[in-house]
């Protein structure tokens, strides 16, 4: 049996036909059938290009329909489908291209110049170029090719994508994807949140990330269901297409935008069946209000880069706010001491470790820290601090790495910063730990007020006293216009701790 991923969905595809696959507003979409022919012409445009099986395809450009089609066309070839972030420079650039060693290296047409300096430096034999207009040499080579039809073999083992993490902690590290990880939880999630070919996905996220790319484009393709593909989250757009979609995967930035527009009621979001959230943790007020407003209760799910996803709330069941849900199908969760790995107790907070056929194989090139993270008994360290209730929820309470140690006490950024964010004046905060002489580390907040509200220092640090114990309360407290957030909504807490690192000493 052929495990290649994309021997999958090609079936799907040939059975969907003239259905549609990806629409745009500008009506410059695909149907299933159109969309099987030209990945048959761009995977002849690879082959052509050099790229063999287990060569890497690096893709740095902007959100289209032929980018995905480019996604399964490296599939049907055998190659290692690894995408950037349209927002890295030149100089990343570089590292990624060094890095990872790609046969061949897509780019936006206007970025030409730049890659083929970048490329003669690290050594990528090959350079094409995709516009969003379907434009570009990539496409002119597959217009010319003979379409292939064969689907390269592949072992369940063998690598599909390369996908780098968002660098939120550090330097992003390249997670190692099999087709078994893809297509395990494309199909595990395809069916907990019940997608059929009746669906219609508004996808707002880009496709260089997990949550875009592989939740968003694999479950669709699964389902034989349609995306409606949109360069950009804008909420004009979304008000007026709600009605002609049923499905929505965001990041908790696009519902509490949302949220906040007026327009947002039970009969804008009448034809939508499901709003999904992820990627960053969305917050017990945004769930609430969102379900205040239209009647929808948003399922947040929790994932990363290396294991696809792990936990989700149910489709039928409670859908707890502040909490990512269960352990999904066949993927084993527990909580372990961070230091030795052992499992606590229910309700203990400890170190997030998953384990099941979503996990990768490893990081790129870095077999020490795929050692350390990566146990002998197949548990992945995924780096993030949780709880679980008696009801089996889990509960993420932060990252171990912005754990604040503050005089030998663990201080758990979110339980302080869900306090903060309880004062009227508060749009919300961001809890971290600062260098200090005595303490080790201090806990420090960085607030943002709300428009027009009037806050200093001294009442928020006023409003703390008798609500949280002497030791996670803040020494100091910062006030800014918003928090530094990255395109997935995930605030970068690397950059407050930079800001404000000379604070104590
Ligand atoms: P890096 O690993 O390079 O530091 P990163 O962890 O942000 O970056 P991703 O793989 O994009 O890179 O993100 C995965 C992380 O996102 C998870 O480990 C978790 O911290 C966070 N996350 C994802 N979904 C949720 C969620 N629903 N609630 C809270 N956090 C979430
Ligand atoms: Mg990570």
């Amino acid at each position: 049996m052929n495990h290649n991923l994309f021997a999958t969905f090609a079936r799907r595809m040939q059975q969907r036909g003239d259905a549609d696959f990806i629409t745009t507003r500008e009506a410059r979409g695909y149907s299933y059938a159109q969309a099987l022919a030209t990945t048959a012409h761009l995977a002849a445009a690879l082959s052509e290009l050099g790229v063999t099986p287990g060569d890497r395809v690096a893709v740095q450009v902007d959100k289209s329909p032929e980018t995905v089609l480019l996604y399964l066309a490296c599939l049907q070839v055998g190659g290692v489908y690894l995408p950037l972030n349209t927002g890295y420079t030149g100089e990343e650039i570089r590292y990624f291209l060094g890095d990872a060693e790609p046969a061949l290296f897509v780019c936006r047409p206007g970025s030409l110049d730049e890659a083929q300096r970048i490329t003669a430096e690290t050594g990528c034999p090959q350079v094409a170029t995709l516009g969003s207009h379907a434009d570009g040499s990539l496409m002119e080579t597959a217009a010319h090719a003979e379409p292939r039809e064969a689907i390269e073999p592949r072992d369940a083992n063998d690598l599909a994508a390369i996908l780098y993490t968002s660098g939120t902690t550090g330097r992003s590290k390249g997670a190692m994807l099999t087709h078994r990880n893809l297509a395990s939880n494309a199909e595990t999630l395809a069916e907990v949140w019940r997608f059929t070919e009746t669906d219609r996905l508004i996808h707002a996220l880009p496709i260089f990330h997990t949550h875009g790319l592989f939740v968003a484009c694999n479950v669709t393709l699964m389902a034989g269901a349609s995306m409606l593909f949109l360069p950009k989250f804008d909420v004009e757009v979304i008000f007026e297409e709600l009605p002609r979609g049923t499905v929505m995967m965001g990041v908790p930035t696009f519902y509490t935008r949302l949220v906040a527009d007026d327009r947002l009621t039970p009969e804008a979001t009448a034809n939508m069946r499901l709003f999904i959230s992820g990627s960053a943790p969305l917050t017990t007020e945004t769930h609430q209000a969102f379900e205040a407003k239209t009647g929808h209760a948003i399922l947040e799910r929790y994932g990363m880069t290396e294991t696809n996803m792990n936990t989700s709330n149910p489709y039928d069941g409670e859908r707890r706010a502040g909490t990512v849900g269960l352990p999904l199908p066949g993927v084993e969760v527990r909580i372990t001491d961070r230091e030795t790995h052992e499992e606590l107790p229910q309700g203990e907070i400890g170190m997030l470790e998953v384990r099941g056929p979503n996990v990768f194989t490893g990081y790129w090139r870095m077999p020490e820290k795929t050692r350390e993270e990566l146990l002998e008994d197949g548990f992945f360290v995924t780096g993030d601090l949780a709880i679980v209730d008696e009801h089996g929820y889990v509960h993420i309470v932060g990252r171990d790495k912005d754990l604040v140690i503050s005089g030998g006490y663990n201080v758990y950024p979110k339980e302080v910063e869900q306090v903060i964010d309880e004062l009227d004046e508060v749009e919300e905060s961001a809890v971290i730990g600062l260098a200090h002489p005595d303490l080790g580390e201090c806990v420090t907040a960085v607030v943002v007020p709300r428009a027009d509200a009037q806050v200093d220092e001294a009442r928020v640090l006023d409003f703390l006293q008798g609500r949280l114990a002497k030791y996670k309360q803040p020494k100091r407290v910062f006030f800014v216009d918003s928090l530094p957030r990255n395109t997935m909504g995930k605030v970068q807490k690397n950059q407050l701790r930079q800001q404000f690192q000379d604070t104590y000493r």
